[in-house]
């Protein structure tokens, strides 16, 4: 990988990171704990206010999951290990670099071949 292509995926992993970070911080709300009075919840039932406050959570695991596996991209640009399969250490495609710059391996061991 050249420093121009490793220069590409650092600009978007970080912008990815940013990305994903200011949604997280965005939708906190949402992830309140449910109040116990009726009345700050208005017109929903508690109930769809926890299946909401559920999936807002939900939704902010994988969230952080991305941001984990973004920063370990990241750290492998740095470490000189970035574009190769970390399980069989054969050169990663770049087309699928480019559709996710975090993946870790080649479509081979992704499809468990
Ligand atoms: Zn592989």
């Amino acid at each position: 990988m050249t420093n121009a292509e490793q220069t590409k995926f650092t600009k978007r992993l970080h912008s990815l990171i940013a990305e994903l970070e200011l949604a997280e911080t965005n939708t906190s709300d949402n992830r309140a704990p449910v109040e116990l009075d009726q009345t700050s919840v208005g017109r929903l039932s508690r109930m769809d206010a926890m299946q909401q406050q559920a999936m807002a959570n939900a939704t902010s695991q994988r969230r952080k999951a991305n941001i984990t596996m973004a920063k370990a991209a990241l750290q492998r640009i740095t470490d000189g290990e970035f574009g190769y399969c970390i399980e069989c250490g054969d050169d990663i495609a770049e087309k699928r670099l480019n559709h996710n710059p975090a993946v870790t391996t080649c479509i081979t061991c992704a499809r468990g071949q």
